[in-house]
């Protein structure tokens, strides 16, 4: 079972922001704690021609801007309530972050979580650790 408090304050950051030619917002939001217990909460944008961002990204500018780095578990919704994996580049983006964040819990949907080092099990950066 994923974690109540953080689903529900993700859910709860969902809207739905009409933009420009189709465009919308925030039909997906991310919120996350850090090892500090502060939550920091994202939403997507979704423009034409693929300009955007996932909801996780805004969430860790968020979290940067504050000056954290470590998020202890992370989970992303949709506006149907359905808990959304995160796409290949935020698990790249949190995984760069900090070493520590291989320990993140990520919400992979409304039944499991995994850590994300469990979604990156081979790293191309090791090298550089
Ligand atoms: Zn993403």
């Amino acid at each position: 079972m994923v974690t109540k408090d953080l689903y529900d304050i993700a859910l709860c950051t969902v809207k739905n922001i009409n933009l420009k030619k189709n465009g919308k917002a925030g039909h997906v939001a991310c919120a996350l704690e850090t090892v500090s217990g502060i939550v920091y909460t994202g939403i997507c944008i979704d423009v034409p021609c693929s300009i955007g961002i996932c909801a996780e990204q805004a969430a860790i500018a968020e979290m940067l801007k504050h000056g954290e780095t470590k998020i202890k578990r992370i989970v992303s919704v949709y506006e149907d309530g359905s808990i959304l994996s995160p796409c290949g580049r935020c698990r790249e983006l949190i995984s760069q972050l900090d070493l520590d964040n291989e320990n993140t819990v990520v919400a992979i949907n409304n039944d499991q979580k995994v850590t994300l080092k469990e979604l990156l099990p081979e790293r191309w950066d090791k090298k550089w650790d």
